[in-house]
């Protein structure tokens, strides 16, 4: 069990403990929550009164632990059915878009224009105050929001390649999404299912406050707080006991909620990525391997997709080295297996994805050789941050939003090393300062949101880069950027690989024209083979295949030249045409194509996939 693991399950426990004095409340020996007491009236604890006694004279502890009954019924009971509402919303919006996406998603956005309270108020004033209107005022209020969360995760999820596969085996819409794409993304799902039950407490006490509630005499923490702030200058502690409650209710959500974010995360890569295959072939210990092993050496690495119809593959022998120091790009359009391939050298490959075929050897910073195609995920989890780490394309997505900048990164660096806290800050302000972000004292105080997009970019290389890694993997890092931020991150990110000599660095990337600026060695991609290998200059002086011929042609080098596309589209997964997979869409195409089985090594080293290079390039 893992250190969140273990602390979530801790947090857990004191719910459960807490929930069930609520949930028990008829059994347990309480006293009435209603019978009035004159003459106790605002008196204090005492030992028939553990809390003391409101300004009716009924016991408050009594009233406390009903109240709490209500909280959390219409906390979970709406929570609930806004998230069946929602989720099924933003799965057919998310998966069928068009039509679909504007009466199931945009129009849920119209209650988002509205103030939360205001709706709410609208509802109840029209139904009339209670736990059963309530419970219905909150989901309308909660339905968009899991509408939002299940729409993004659907938008990601939908349109990576295990989907497409089985859409182009037939499988029945419905099915992909009750089997594919809503196990993939139930994480996001139960982390908005808790902090919809934290906001469903504080808004149901806000209610019951304003006399919109929950109905008198029944309890609630609201019309608890409420009573007591017109008492309070009589018995302060009246305000004291139902405050805590809920201040402490959802403080322990929250927790709960940031424990269950770390502990999924690695989950879901644990459960469809390497380490599922891993446990399904029994193996558990890293294998020894050869030792004139450079940096890493992906060897016909494979990855496929389960469908009910078979295994569908998505890569097929990708295979490639790094040397420390070395900057490699990984080049293709968008579906040729280039994230496939980074993702799967990290272990963080999607649900129903495994590893089918090959090798990930990479040599860590003490020099022992692991393959990481065979790592289970606890063998994983150290590697990732210290010896391998990846900066991806959406840095507003990758970013806490709730956290400040320095905090994010001070938690890399904790994580990995055992540093005073004062070092690990001096640490957070050289690197803040190391990427280039001006003022980093100030700024290691700034949460996401108040950064620039390319400053974001630069905290999430930062977080990177932390911990000195050896291998570090670029998805697409500057796509998400104008051209200007573009060359500033181009120009950080080769810094950086001459301060760090030893790291060696994979750039993930569709665009030609950044490779030029950044790597040593190209690797080019197609439809999950790699096609072509060679040189920067080599490739860019004369390309020895057709596809990385055209790619070169479509780079736009000045504004009078005219770009060329590349006709026709890459072939779905499951329907990979004979020999050479560019068959297709290559203008030099013949019929020995048919026979392409792999790459070919030329003379001088480079190795292309064309069985007609020498004519056609
Ligand atoms: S093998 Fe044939 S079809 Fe494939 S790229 Fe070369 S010429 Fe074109």
């Amino acid at each position: 069990m893992t250190r969140a693991q273990r602390s979530l399950t801790l947090w857990l426990a004191v719910a459960l403990i807490l929930v069930a004095f609520p949930i028990a409340a008829p059994i347990l020996p309480l006293q009435s929550t209603v019978a009035i007491d004159i003459p106790g009236r605002f008196d204090g604890p005492s030992a028939e009164h553990w809390l003391g006694q409101d300004e009716l004279g009924r016991d408050v502890l009594s009233r406390i632990i009903w109240g709490a009954r209500a909280s959390l019924i219409v906390a979970f009971g709406s929570a609930f059915f806004a998230a069946v509402i929602g989720t099924i919303l933003g799965l057919v919006g998310g998966y069928f878009r068009g039509l679909a996406e504007i009466l199931a998603v945009r129009s849920t956005e119209i209650i988002i224009c509205l103030p939360p309270l205001l709706l709410a108020l609208l509802v109840i004033t029209i139904l009339g105050a209670g736990i059963d209107t309530l419970i219905m005022a909150l989901t309308i209020l909660f339905v968009p929001k899991y509408t939002r969360v299940v729409y993004a995760a659907t938008l990601q999820t939908g349109a990576l390649d295990f989907v497409t596969a089985q859409e182009s085996m037939g499988t029945h819409p419905m099915r992909i999404l009750a089997r594919t794409v809503l196990p993939n993304i139930f994480p996001p799902l139960l982390v908005q299912f808790s902090l919809t039950v934290a906001s469903g407490i504080l808004l149901e006490s806000g209610l019951s406050f304003l006399g919109l509630g929950v109905v008198p005499p029944a309890p609630s923490w609201g019309l608890m707080i409420r009573a007591a702030r017109a008492a309070l200058d009589v018995q302060p502690l009246l305000l004291l006991w139902p405050s805590l409650a809920l201040a402490g209710t959802v403080l322990l959500l929250n927790v709960i909620c940031d424990r269950l974010q770390e502990v999924i995360t690695p989950r879901t890569a644990e459960r469809g990525g390497a380490a599922w295959l891993r446990r399904q072939l029994g193996l558990t210990k890293p294998e020894p391997v050869a030792d004139d092993t450079p940096l890493l050496a992906i060897r016909d690495l494979s990855v496929a997709v389960s469908t009910e119809r078979g295994t569908i593959g998505l890569t097929d022998t990708v295979g490639f080295t790094l040397k420390p120091g070395e900057t490699m790009a990984l080049v293709g359009e968008s579906g040729s297996g280039k994230t496939l391939t980074g993702l799967a050298t990290t272990g963080l490959l999607p649900n129903a994805l495994k590893i089918t075929n090959g090798s990930a050897l990479f040599r860590d910073c003490s020099g022992t050789v692991l393959d990481l195609a065979k790592l289970t995920e606890d063998q994983f989890r150290p590697l990732r941050g210290n010896d391998i780490s990846m900066v991806f394309q959406d840095a507003s997505a990758s970013l806490n939003p709730v956290h400040r900048i320095g905090d994010q990164l001070a938690e890399v660096i904790a994580e990995h090393r055992k540093l005073p806290r004062a070092e690990i800050d001096t640490l957070v302000v050289d690197l803040l300062r190391r990427v280039g972000i001006p003022d980093p004292e100030q700024r290691r105080r700034a949460y996401p949101f108040e950064l620039s997009g390319g400053q974001r970019q630069r905290a999430m290389i930062a977080m990177a880069i932390a911990n000195s890694p050896r291998l570090l993997i670029a998805d697409e890092p500057t796509t998400a950027l104008d051209p200007t931020i573009q060359a500033q991150i181009l120009r950080l990110l080769d810094g950086l690989k001459d301060e760090n000599r030893d790291m060696g660095m994979i750039f993930v990337t569709h665009n030609l024209a950044v490779v030029k600026e950044i790597a040593d060695t190209v690797s080019v991609m197609y439809a999950g083979e790699v096609v072509e290998q060679g040189s920067v200059a080599e490739i860019f002086e004369r390309p020895r295949h057709p596809y990385t011929a055209a790619l070169l042609a479509s780079v736009p080098e000045s504004e009078s030249t005219r770009l060329e596309s590349i006709p026709g589209t890459v072939p779905r997964a499951g329907e990979m045409p004979e020999g050479c997979r560019f068959a297709p869409r290559c203008k030099h195409a013949a019929d020995i194509c048919a026979s392409v089985d792999g790459l070919q090594t030329l003379a001088d080293g480079r190795r292309t996939a064309c069985i007609r290079w020498e004519t056609v390039t």
